[in-house]
């Protein structure tokens, strides 16, 4: 694609319109039937991160706009948030829970993720949901009653690719980035990791990046939800990575760093490209390259939290009509 004609940049707001009409409605909905004033999401503040307050701020503002209640708990004390969430639990007024990490920025974070009930974590973080997502099991409960929830970041980015069409819906669900290239820079636990194996379950092959190696993941073979597969291709260098993006159909950026800058010559022309870090990891020549761009995905994300906090709600509602 050539400077004269530029690629689109694609804004996280846009793509998010569908998800907040519909979740908007399903709200309504509840507040009709057994949620009058609305559902209760609690987020968790323990740290001083100006940035985590603005998420903080940022998501009460999305909430109160579609109809949830939010409040906000500081906690001064880190030593007492542990406390905070297990009451938070066993409150059944309240619907959903976030955290803002980091809170102790080290293991003890992963310790508190796995502290919030599993039936009230909006952002997806409990082991199970993640043993389900690495596993391609789609359901909590065996059966096709209770649909398990995705960590919302991942999540967000798949429902950018539906987006953007990256998605073949003429392909069966399950399979429908047959054939496509992704690069993923960025293996954390959090995202870079559940997002490689979500994209390869959907039958994408996916080259995953982060700062010491590269490797593949793949569709399993066989079964229709079988597990995808993970295979070491090599310490990372800046050439193994341009060779992975000669043919890559996406590329998806969340480097936390504000030096790091995605190489726009390793873009293959006409690349989907994205970015999920804080800061921006393609410089403003991406979209000499790039056929769409979307430069953050915060506004999908949130609009994920809120689907997800939906589907708890209607997954207890399930056990309790069931009882
Ligand atoms: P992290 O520090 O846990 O992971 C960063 C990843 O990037 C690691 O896999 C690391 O190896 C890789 N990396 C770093 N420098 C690299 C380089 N030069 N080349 C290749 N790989 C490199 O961070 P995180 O929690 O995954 O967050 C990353 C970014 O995404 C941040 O900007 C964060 O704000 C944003 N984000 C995080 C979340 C979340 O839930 N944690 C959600 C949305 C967005």
């Amino acid at each position: 694609m050539s400077a004269e004609k530029p690629g689109v940049t694609v804004l996280a707001s846009s793509i998010a319109e569908r998800y907040v009409g519909e979740i908007a409605a399903k709200v309504e909905k509840l507040k009709a039937s057994s949620r009058p004033q609305g559902p209760l999401l609690v987020g968790f503040l323990a740290n001083d991160d100006p940035a985590a307050a603005m998420y903080a701020s940022w998501t009460e503002k999305t909430c109160k706009s579609l109809g949830f209640r939010y409040e906000l708990r500081k906690i001064e004390d880190k030593d007492f948030l542990e406390e905070a969430i297990i009451v938070a639990n066993m409150d059944d007024s309240v619907d959903g829970i976030m955290v803002y990490f980091p809170v102790f920025g080290n293991a003890q974070d992963q310790y508190l993720q796995q502290v919030v009930a599993r039936e009230k974590d909006v952002e997806g973080l409990n082991h199970v949901y993640y043993q389900n997502l690495y596993h391609n099991i789609r359901y909590l409960d065996g059966g096709q009653q209770l649909k398990s929830v995705l960590p919302c970041t991942p999540l967000a980015v798949v429902k950018i690719l539906e987006y953007l069409k990256v998605y073949n819906t003429l392909l069966p669900e399950g399979n429908r980035l047959y054939g496509k290239k992704c690069v993923v820079v960025n293996r954390s636990e959090i995202v870079g990791r559940p997002l490689a194996a979500l994209l390869a379950n959907d039958g994408a092959t996916v080259y995953s990046v982060d700062i010491n190696n590269i490797q593949k993941f793949t569709r399993g073979e066989g079964l229709k939800f079988s597990k995808h597969q993970v295979k070491d291709i090599g310490d990372y260098s800046d050439g193994l990575l341009q060779e992975c993006c000669k043919d890559a159909d996406v590329l998806i950026t969340g480097v936390p760093s504000a030096n790091y800058k995605f190489p726009t010559e390793y873009i293959r022309d006409g690349a989907v490209c994205i970015n999920f870090s804080s800061h921006k990891n393609f410089d403003d020549s991406v979209k000499t390259r790039a056929s769409l761009y979307v430069p953050t995905t915060g506004k999908v994300t949130i609009s994920m939290l809120l689907r997800n906090m939906l589907r708890l709600i209607e997954n207890s509602q399930k056990l309790k009509g069931s009882k």
